[in-house]
C-alpha cells in the first residue's frame, strides 16, 4: 500500500508537493481507496475521495507498526561520484539510517562548495523522502550539510565506529557493536573511493572512534556503506531475541 509523509492543516491531512499527482496520475490510486499517511512519526491508513478537482483524506485508524529501529544510526559518508552518493543515501533510507553527514575528506575526488550545496542537499532530500516512503519508515532521515572529516565530533551518547580496511589487528564491525548496549546511537564513518589519509584515522581514532573491519576483502565505498549499515540495523533489531 501506498505510504505518503503529509502535512496537516485544520485537523486535515495534506499530500506534500505534487503527491496528489502521483497518486492520481502516476499510481491510478481510486476514489475511496487506502493509502497510509505518516504524520509526526506515526502511520494512518486512510482513504482518499476525489472531490471536484480536489481530494479529502478520511482517517480510518493509527496503524501502531513501527518500522523503525531503537537506536539511532548516524552515517558519515565521505562524497564519492555523484550517482553512487546517490545510490547510498537511498540504500541507508531504506535500511533504517536516521541521519546521513555528507563528508568531506583529502581523497574525496568530488569538490563541493559547502556555501553553495542547498541545491544537491534538495535532491537529497527528495531521494530521502521516496525511499523513506517506498520501505514505510515512520521518520524520514536528516542530512546534514556537508562538513569536513576533521569537524566531526563523537557525542558521549553514541558509540563512534571508522571503517578501516588497513589495519591487521582491528576488531570486527560485530565485536565492537557488542558493546552497542551502553549507547543510544552508533556514528559510522566510511572512506571514499581512496580510503582515508592515515592520519585521518588517526585523528578520528583520537575523538573517540574505534576502527573497524568489514572483513577481508576491499568494499567499494557504497558496499561498505551498505554492508556496515545492514550489520548495524540487524544487531540492533536482533538484539535480545
Ligand atoms: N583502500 C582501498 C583500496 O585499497 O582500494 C580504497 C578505499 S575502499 C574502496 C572505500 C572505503 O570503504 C574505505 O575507506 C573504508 O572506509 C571502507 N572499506 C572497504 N573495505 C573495507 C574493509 N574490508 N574493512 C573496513 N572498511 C572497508
Amino acid at each position: 500500500m501506498q505510504h505518503y509523509f503529509v502535512d496537516k492543516i485544520n485537523d486535515s491531512f495534506i499530500l506534500k508537493d505534487n503527491d496528489f499527482h502521483h497518486v492520481k496520475n502516476v499510481m491510478r490510486i481510486k476514489n475511496m481507496q487506502e493509502i497510509v499517511c505518516i504524520y509526526d512519526s506515526r502511520k494512518y491508513l486512510c482513504q482518499i475521495e476525489y472531490v471536484a478537482s480536489s481530494y479529502q483524506i478520511h482517517v480510518l485508524h493509527e496503524l501502531k507498526n513501527s518500522t523503525e529501529l531503537n537506536k539511532d544510526i548516524i552515517l558519515y559518508q565521505t562524497l564519492i561520484k555523484n550517482d553512487k552518493f546517490d545510490f547510498v543515501i537511498q540504500k541507508a533510507t531504506e535500511l533504517g539510517v536516521s541521519k546521513i553527514v555528507p563528508t568531506i575528506c583529502k581523497r574525496s575526488i568530488i569538490k563541493v562548495d559547502k556555501n553553495n550545496s542547498l541545491n544537491k542537499i534538495n535532491r537529497y532530500q527528495k531521494i530521502i523522502k521516496e525511499a523513506s516512503e517506498q520501505s514505510t519508515r515512520s521518520i524520514q532521515p536528516t542530512i546534514d550539510n556537508f562538513i569536513d572529516l576533521k569537524d566531526i565530533e563523537l557525542d558521549k551518547d553514541t558509540l563512534g565506529l571508522v571503517a578501516y580496511e588497513k589495519d591487521d589487528d582491528m576488531k570486527s564491525l560485530h565485536n565492537e557493536l557488542t558493546s552497542l548496549n551502553e549507547y543510544q546511537k552508533v556514528a559510522i564513518v566510511i572512506g571514499p573511493e581512496g580510503g582515508f589519509e592515515k592520519d585521518e584515522v588517526e585523528l578520528l581514532i583520537k575523538k573517540g572512534f574505534h576502527v573497524v573491519s568489514l572483513g577481508n576483502r576491499i568494499l567499494r565505498s557504497e558496499t561498505a556503506s551498505l554492508a556496515s549499515i545492514a550489520i548495524i540495523a540487524h544487531y540492533i533489531e536482533s538484539f535480545g531475541e
